[in-house]
């Protein structure tokens, strides 16, 4: 096999690996990061001068480029591949079913852009020494700022957004916004006229267009959401950060007796179908809660990565709660405008949970009967969240990884049922949700703690009994965020990365 080197290791380009490989990068450090997805061809990265590009699903592709996989708890095997340029990852769990997306930038080519911090109070307190509300708060705002997110305005030109489209429904209201809510779109300054807008690093980007909405959770093509293959990596690439894309992490082991590497990742490189070692003093994982667990519950028992007795324990699903609302009103077209529609709630309702959703995205890009598509554009995703129990586990046996989680122990799938059937019949329209709830905001498993009887990482990220070893996703998290998660991960991966700094050393 085939053996290469580099100082630091990361695993997964989302908000936890973009963001901590980059700022590594940009401190001077030798940074490498393996992706399994593509890069995606989109109107930025054509301009960033990625020559090898795969196309987002849509027309004749929709179908061949949406999944890359398939995993469930009963699958021989544990999970099938579909396709190694697909977009997204389903995973089926004893009562939960779990969505993540591939592809370099992770998530946030598929997230609705959503940029808010924890709604859950006192998020980070009394997880662990020196991790406080307070020393956190910077990391927000500079990942926040980073994102370039905006103040999304109630702005009439904007169709479908919810302070419009149900200002004066009977039964419903548009929800109060969340405490300073941000959205990270390049809006456009004429909507009739979306244009060509170049960065500081040469980048180019094409506004958000309302009537096509093209920026939704298929990707964006222009480039209108703000994604982290554009925001971090790009500048990253200039300061000599190395990144390989279709590079799935297989497994960790640690290395004894070797003073420049203490740990030996084995990779796939799926454009060649070939398997090589790579070396590394540091690794940091961040493949996305559901692959970081099972990359270390894998090389747990198979590459002799020992201990982390609580790996695997606490996983949650943030109380995500997604349905499918059939408005069918001749008179709507809700496949336009932003992806992020805004709250919406039953009038009055001052006590309901968070729900939003929006429509679905390029529709007229299907290739689908029309009469099926008319359909589609009447419809809303509609999606309830709220901080749940992680009561769930995540283990790995005979080559599998299995999921098991109650919902019933968490009493915000009540409260989101509840309110969904109150929804449907209030309006009239009825909300399709499947029995066991889908999340997108699968965290836990590698939890922050204060001992490694508590947790599996330290105030630093790091795996409290294998120095070296960080994990920096969502896997992280000790908590559900209650709402969207991302610049909470974010903000984590952004505090790992400026400790590691100060404990490390950059180099200019
Ligand atoms: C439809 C949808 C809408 C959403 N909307 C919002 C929103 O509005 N706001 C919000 O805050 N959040 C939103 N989210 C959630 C958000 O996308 C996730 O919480 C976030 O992306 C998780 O970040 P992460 O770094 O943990 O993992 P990810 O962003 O999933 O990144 C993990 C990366 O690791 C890669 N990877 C996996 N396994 C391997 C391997 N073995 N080797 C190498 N690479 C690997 C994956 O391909 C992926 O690119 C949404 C999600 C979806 C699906």
């Amino acid at each position: 096999m085939r053996e290469e080197h580099s100082d630091i290791v990361v695993i997964g380009s989302g908000f936890g690996g973009s963001v901590v490989a980059a700022r590594l990068a940009e401190a001077g450090l030798g940074v490498t990061l393996l992706e399994r997805g593509p890069w995606r061809d989109t109107v930025p990265v054509r301009s960033m001068g990625i020559t090898q590009r795969s196309p987002l699903p849509r027309g004749g592709q929709l179908f061949t480029r949406l999944l890359r996989g398939i995993g469930s708890n009963r699958l021989p095997g544990g999970r099938i591949g579909l396709s190694k340029h697909g977009l997204f990852e389903l995973f089926f769990g004893d009562g939960a079913t779990i969505a993540c997306s591939s592809g370099v930038g992770g998530g946030s080519h598929v997230y609705s852009a959503v940029n808010i911090r924890p709604l859950a109070e006192n998020f980070w307190e009394g997880h662990a020494s020196g991790v406080s509300d307070a020393s956190m708060s910077a990391h927000y705002e500079a990942v926040l700022t980073r994102m370039g997110s905006v103040t999304p305005m109630a702005d009439h030109r904007i169709p479908n957004s919810s302070s419009v489209r149900f200002k004066n429904t009977p039964a419903l209201e548009p929800a109060a916004p969340p405490p300073d809510p941000r959205i990270g779109y390049l809006l456009p300054e004429d909507p009739d006229h979306p244009r060509e807008v170049v960065d500081a690093n040469g980048v180019a980007r094409m506004e958000v267009d309302y009537k096509a909405n093209e920026d939704g959770f298929l990707g964006s093509p222009g480039g209108g959401k703000t994604t982290l293959d554009v925001v971090y990596l790009a500048p990253a690439l200039k300061s000599g950060l190395k990144v390989r894309a279709l590079a799935e992490v297989e497994t960790i082991a640690p290395v004894a007796g070797n003073a420049q590497a203490r740990y030996r990742i084995t990779w796939l490189n799926h454009a060649t179908g070939e398997r090589t070692a790579m070396l590394a003093q540091h690794v940091v994982l961040a493949a996305g809660t559901l692959n970081t667990l099972r990359i270390l519950l894998r090389s747990r028992a198979e590459a002799g990565l020992t201990g982390m007795p609580q790996l695997g324990r606490r996983f949650g699903t943030n109380g995500d709660y997604f349905g499918y609302w059939d408005f069918n009103d001749p008179n709507v077209d809700q496949s336009t405008g932003l992806p992020t529609t805004g709250g919406v709630r039953l009038k009055g309702d001052r006590h309901s949970p968070m729900i939003g959703g929006g429509g679905l995205p390029s529709v007229d890009r299907y290739p689908l009967p029309r009469w099926v598509k008319n359909r589609m554009k009447r419809a809303y995703m509609i999606a309830g969240l709220g901080e749940d129990t992680l009561n769930g586990e995540v283990t790995f046996a005979k080559g599998r990884l299995k999921v098991c989680y109650d919902p019933e122990k968490s009493p915000i799938f009540a409260r989101l049922r509840a309110t969904f059937d109150a929804i449907s019949r209030r309006s009239g329209h009825r909300i399709y949700a499947p029995k066991t709830p889908i999340t997108v905001h699968p965290l836990g498993g590698a939890c922050l703690g204060e001992t490694i009887a508590e947790g599996v990482v330290d105030a630093n990220g790091e795996v409290f009994d294998h120095p070296g070893l960080y994990v920096t996703d969502a896997a992280a998290l000790p908590r559900s965020p209650g709402g969207p998660p991302s610049m909470t991960i974010a903000a984590w991966a952004n505090h790992v990365a400026s400790r590691f700094i100060a404990r490390h050393g950059a180099r200019s």
